[in-house]
């Protein structure tokens, strides 16, 4: 999987350390456990994926995440990739809107070495009281980007978020202390639709 991910263009060490050392089957239900090496997408319950091991490098690559640095994720899903950022030294904060999913995140973090601050929510909100954050990645589709979730930015922040309806561009956000920002087009993918909150 490493090799594959090296050869699609992943260069980043600490990107390719942190896949190397977080098994990727610990995510996956006891079934299934023969596809967790392979580069794809995989059902995690709640009509939901776990992304494919090579979005969650190329996210977790431009994101640029430094050792203790603050990261809000949205959309934490299984676990995966609020632990591949752990592993690279940030302080997860991460949200999910599916209870079920949220609750089967929890019980498995009691059981693994990380310890991201897991929150039931929605993410078009963020976590105002908390942020804010050095880095935020989305890990569902945006319609548009979340303004909310700017605001929430350190001023030498980054946002990486996938945005479109049904397909999406990867955008990358700098935020610049004098107040404007930057945003960059990082090519095409696919992702579960980021939901408004429940009612
Ligand atoms: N990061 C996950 C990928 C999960 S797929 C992993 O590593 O496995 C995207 C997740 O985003 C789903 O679990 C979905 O329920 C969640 N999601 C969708 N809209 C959301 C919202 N508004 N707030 C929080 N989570 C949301």
């Amino acid at each position: 999987m490493i090799a594959q991910l090296t050869q699609k263009g992943i260069s980043d060490k600490a990107v390719l350390d942190a896949l190397m050392n977080v098994p990727r089957h610990w995510f996956f239900d006891s079934g299934f456990l023969e596809h967790a090496y392979e580069d794809k997408a995989f059902p995690i319950g709640a009509g939901q994926t776990i992304s494919q091991p090579y979005t969650v490098a190329y996210q977790s690559q431009i994101l640029e995440v430094k050792r203790g640095m603050k990261v809000l994720e949205v959309g934490t899903g299984s676990g995966y990739q609020a632990s591949i950022l752990m592993e690279m030294g940030a302080r997860v904060y991460s949200i999910e809107r599916q209870k079920e999913l949220f609750e089967k995140a929890k019980r498995l973090f009691r059981t693994l070495k990380y310890n991201p601050k897991l929150f039931y929510g929605d993410g078009y909100k963020g976590l105002p009281t908390y942020g804010p954050f050095d880095r935020i990645i989305i890990t569902a589709g945006a319609p548009e980007i979340p303004e909310a979730l700017l605001d929430q930015l350190t001023p030498d922040g980054i946002m990486v978020v996938p945005v479109g309806e049904e397909d999406q561009k990867m955008v990358r956000i700098l935020n610049h202390p004098e107040g404007e920002i930057d945003i960059e087009d990082h090519g095409d993918f696919r992702f579960v639709p980021m939901l408004k909150d429940k009612e």
